[in-house]
């Protein structure tokens, strides 16, 4: 069965894109640590980071990076955390966190509850910066 990210990908459930190309797809954590959490995932269904193949695993990185660094363009931060749990989604992805200190980096931290129009805002403001 399909996984909820490959949904995404396909278009059956909605996201917040940030960025798609022919192996990778971005967009808004739904439920997010911090205004501008992002998901980098690459389209093929791999559960795990690790067993990413090397040179789609080094794109993926380097995507990552290019997405980060429109992530603090975008918004008020001290950097952006990077973090790979996949415990709750069977499809490898990269979080990318704006944090101001490393306490908003804690998975139990109350997540941030934003409107549509929020989610579609902050979405709008890191794709101007890719
Ligand atoms: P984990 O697998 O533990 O790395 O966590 C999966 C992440 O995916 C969580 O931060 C969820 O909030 C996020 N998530 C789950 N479903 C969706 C969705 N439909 N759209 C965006 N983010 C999602």
């Amino acid at each position: 069965m399909a996984t909820i990210f490959t949904k995404i990908v396909k278009g059956e459930i909605p996201s917040y894109k940030i960025f798609e190309d022919e192996h990778f797809y971005a967009f808004l954590d739904i439920n997010p640590m911090a205004k501008g959490h992002t998901l980098v995932i690459p389209k093929k269904e791999v559960d795990y980071l690790f067993d990413i193949d090397d040179e789609m695993l080094k794109e993926m990185i380097v995507l990552s990076k290019k997405i980060a660094k429109a992530i603090e363009k975008a918004i008020e931060c001290n950097r952006v955390g990077v973090m790979v749990v996949g415990l709750e989604v069977p499809h490898a992805h990269i979080h990318l966190i704006p944090i101001q200190s490393e306490g908003d980096m804690n998975l139990s931290n109350k997540r941030v509850e934003l409107s549509k129009e929020e989610f579609g805002k902050i979405a709008n403001d890191i794709v101007r910066y890719l």
